[in-house]
């Protein structure tokens, strides 16, 4: 074994015994592995929504400021570690292949540390962006909040974004004066989940929120420098209430102008309570041209200056040349500019038979669970 063998098996030894906490939920436009995931509270603080399976069965965890440091310390001590392994073995302090392989062979069982594997990655990739999980981190006392931003930034200054998820319910509750608190500790962008702006559909999947708290909550973010990632679920309401579901969506996200509006539709989960009303026939799923006329309805409603997006693959109806009918990359379609280019395709999309479209397969696949 020569000097550098010796180096490696010291910087896995003292890699194994470094980890910190790590969810396992976060947005797909949040750079996959390129962004480091920190979690500033564990699970759902509400955990009542009748379509998410996330969090269920799990209890919220509010995790104390000193352990969010020591957690963003941990990082800190990988990316230490690994940058000085790096500068020994003339790699010149980057971290990368070379370096990945050399750590690997010589502790195959890095491969699935998840602290290791997570750090490595992020900074592989520049070490630029950072998740903070779970479901709600503003719900953390504001001030707490600060305290754990500001350590994150001082501490990994190569960061450049930090982003996270956040009810609107709890933006709605919090003053004015402390979200820009917050917004100036580090924090840069909101991913909120709206699902509908229909209040009758609001109370039914039990989300705990009004239409005008959802606006409320939003454009207090927004006044405040963040920039609003608003979710919304095409089909929700099911054959029962798509029409209000897609006029009231439309309403409330014009009113509020996030920066994003992502559609992310309903696939009911096992285990939930609307996948129960789906099985029992209390809640009729549309067919893809009927997702369709709803998505079209939406659409049309819609008075705002985002970006629309299809960031995911249940959006999946094509064209008739077999394509993907919508762009499904992060940054979607700019309105109002792309507004006209939309309604066009998805009567193109209109014009495909039922059976043609992707997503008509994955229905089935989920009404016949
Ligand atoms: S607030 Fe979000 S994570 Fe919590 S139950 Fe509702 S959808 Fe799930």
């Amino acid at each position: 074994m020569n000097a550098n063998d010796t180096l490696v098996e010291q910087c896995v030894g003292r890699l194994r015994k470094l980890s910190f906490a790590i969810g396992a939920y976060r947005p797909p436009s949040e750079g996959g592995a390129a962004s480091l995931l920190l979690r500033v509270s564990e699970n759902c603080p509400w955990n009542r929504c009748s379509f998410c399976e996330m969090y269920k069965g799990e209890r919220f965890v509010y995790r104390s400021v000193a352990e969010i440091i020591t957690d963003i310390d941990t990082v800190a001590a990988i990316r230490d570690e690994l940058a000085s392994l790096s500068r020994a073995l003339a790699l010149d302090g980057l971290v990368g292949r070379s370096l990945g392989a050399a750590l690997i062979k010589a502790g195959p069982d890095l491969a699935e540390n998840q602290s290791f594997v997570t750090v490595f990655s992020w900074l592989a990739a520049g070490g630029k962006t950072a998740f903070l999980q779970d479901a709600n981190s503003v719900i953390m006392r504001p001030a707490e909040l600060v305290v754990a931003l500001q350590h994150l930034r001082a501490t990994l200054a190569s960061l450049n974004r930090v982003t996270s998820y956040a009810r609107a319910k709890t933006l709605a509750q919090r003053q004015p004066d402390q979200l820009r608190q917050i917004r100036a500790a580090g924090l840069d962008r909101l991913h909120i989940g709206l699902e509908t702006g229909d209040d009758e559909l609001l109370t039914l999947i039990d989300k705990g929120v009004t239409a005008a708290e959802q606006i409320e909550g939003a454009c207090k973010a927004i006044a405040a420098g963040f920039e609003v990632s608003e979710y919304w679920m095409p089909d929700l309401g099911g054959r029962e209430r798509w029409r209000a579901h897609a006029q009231n969506t439309a309403r409330v996200l014009s009113a509020i102008n996030p920066h994003y509006i992502r559609s992310r539709p309903l696939a009911p989960r096992r285990g939930t309570p609307l996948f129960d009303e789906v099985a029992q026939g209390r809640l009729h799923l549309s067919s893809p041209h009927q997702r369709l006329e709803e998505l079209a309805l939406m659409i049309d409603g819609l008075e705002v200056t985002s970006r629309v997006c299809f960031d995911h693959a249940m959006n999946a109806w094509v064209d008739r040349h077999g394509a993907l009918l919508l762009r499904q990359d992060y940054e979607g379609y700019q309105f109002p500019q792309e507004k006209p280019l939309l309604l066009e395709r998805i009567n193109e999309g209109l014009a495909v038979a039922e059976t043609g479209h992707v997503q008509a397969r994955r229905l089935m696949a989920v009404k016949s669970l």
